[in-house]
């Protein structure tokens, strides 16, 4: 699919075991243990992350299977996963993973110009430039290609203007991709670009969004005549809807713990003993014993194992052609609903425990025996089943596009995009 699955040098190529060993030595000697598995958008946190990145990329283990001629190792898939399992018990640049390196570094490798690649992949395996992806608006997520951002063609440069939402970790960030509408007399999915931007720059503001649970990662963005350089288009004119495709395609492998280009623990990858954080539960409130508790535990981990074997299965299938692109939609759904019921299952286990918030973060719930994370989980356990596309909008790829059933009636598909009747706040001209 990639430049990843066929590595440049195969005859250079270290053993994935000699690689494993050396990452093994290398990672016990430099890097510390892994803290608290919770998500932190803190500002020390991203710094802190970056620095790690940096570590990662003096120590030679940066950008696995991201080509050579932009700062990569050119390794397999085989070489990254070795380094994952490897990399678990220590801190590493977890935020890095999604969306910087697993979708939009990816995205930039599949579709980047040489000039862009040679600019932003380097930076972003020193861990330079935070990415975040403009993409879904006000007037709605789903319909991607209903997109009414616009960036209007002014000599050598676009002009955009409009909105975007729900970007993750915008105000931290450096760079977007950003999906604009440059053409309104043609059918939604012709009239697109996708466009690099520097987000902090005159004409584009940031406005952070408080979240239940008091965290302000969200961001909306509101652009007034931001200007955008012919050179910052990826891939074609008005073809945004194929970069984008496959952007969300690189997502949902990310987002499923299937992509070649993330490393260390992501949001959907877990080891086969993350239930162990189940079984300190039960055991910090006694529960050894009990029954219902004890079959609990063992569905958590029962999951994980089929989660790990569908994850290594379908990006296997993927690889070789076995299954088409979409497939990555089976990766992210299944894990979406195993996030789900594994918050549900420490809920049941936490008991009242869960309904404090972390020590430290509150007035004097005191240790809740790590319970009260799962407060906080229980508050953030729907994201995943939106973010990267919902559930709904999985199970619509996967009969579609997998199965082959009829698709969903889309009346605007054939219509000038001007002429589409839509809710929205900016008209087209
Ligand atoms: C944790 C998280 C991170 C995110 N990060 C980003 C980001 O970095 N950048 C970015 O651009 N966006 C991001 N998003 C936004 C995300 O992509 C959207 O929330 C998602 O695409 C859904 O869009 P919406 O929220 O506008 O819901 P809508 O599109 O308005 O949908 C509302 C409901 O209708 C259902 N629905 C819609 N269309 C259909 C259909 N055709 N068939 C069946 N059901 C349908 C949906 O499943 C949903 O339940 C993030 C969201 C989350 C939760």
């Amino acid at each position: 699919m990639t430049a990843t699955e066929s590595p440049e040098a195969a005859d250079e190529i270290e053993p994935v075991e000699d690689f494993r060993a050396r990452a093994r030595a290398w990672l016990a000697a430099t890097l510390p243990p892994a803290g608290s598995e919770a998500w932190d958008p803190s500002p020390e946190r991203r710094a802190r992350e970056r620095q790690l990145q940096r570590t990662l990329w003096d120590g030679g283990f940066a950008g696995i299977c991201f080509p050579k001629a932009y700062g990569g190792l050119g390794l397999t898939p085989e070489h990254q996963r070795a380094f994952t399992v490897e990399s678990l018990p220590y801190d590493m640049p977890f935020s890095m993973n999604v969306p910087t390196l697993g979708i939009l570094a990816a995205t930039l490798v599949d579709f980047g110009t040489h000039e862009q690649k040679l600019r932003h992949l380097p930076a972003i395996l020193r861990g330079e430039e935070l990415w975040v992806q403009f993409l879904s608006e006000p007037s709605g997520g789903s319909d991607l290609a209903g997109c009414l951002t616009r960036a209007d063609r002014d000599g050598d440069t676009y002009v955009l203007n409009g909105s975007k939402i729900w970007s993750s970790g915008a105000a931290a960030a450096d760079w977007a991709m950003c999906l604009a509408r440059t053409d309104w007399d043609v059918p939604k999915h012709r009239g697109l670009t996708m466009f690099l931007m520097e987000i902090h720059q005159p004409g584009v503001q940031v406005e952070q969004i408080r979240q239940v649970d008091g965290s302000r990662e969200f961001c909306q963005e509101f652009f007034d005549d931001v200007p955008l350089p012919a050179s910052a288009i990826v891939g074609e004119v008005n073809d945004g809807w194929t970069v984008a495709t496959r952007l969300l395609t690189h997502e949902r492998m990310a987002v499923g713990g299937g992509s070649p280009y993330t490393s260390g623990r992501s949001v959907g990858h877990r080891s086969t003993n993350a239930s162990d954080e189940l079984v300190g539960l039960v055991r910090s409130r006694g529960l050894e014993g009990d029954a219902r508790a004890r079959q609990l535990v063992a569905e958590a981990r029962v999951d994980q194992i089929v989660a790990n074997h569908l994850v290594r299965r379908t990006t296997q299938a993927m690889a070789t052609g076995a299954l088409p692109p979409p497939a990555g939609a089976l990766m992210k759904l299944f894990l979406a609903t195993n996030s789900m019921r594994r918050v549900e299952i420490g809920l049941e286990l936490a008991g009242r425990g869960a309904v404090a918030w972390p020590a430290g973060e509150t007035d004097g719930a005191g240790d809740t025996g790590g319970a009260g994370e799962l407060g906080r989980a229980t508050l953030q356990r729907q994201a995943i089943c939106l973010g990267g596309g919902s559930n709904e909008i999985q199970r619509n790829i996967i009969s579609e596009r997998l199965l082959g059933m009829p698709r969903e009636l889309a009346a605007d598909k054939d219509v000038p995009y001007r002429d589409v009747r839509r809710a929205g706040s900016r008209e087209p001209r």
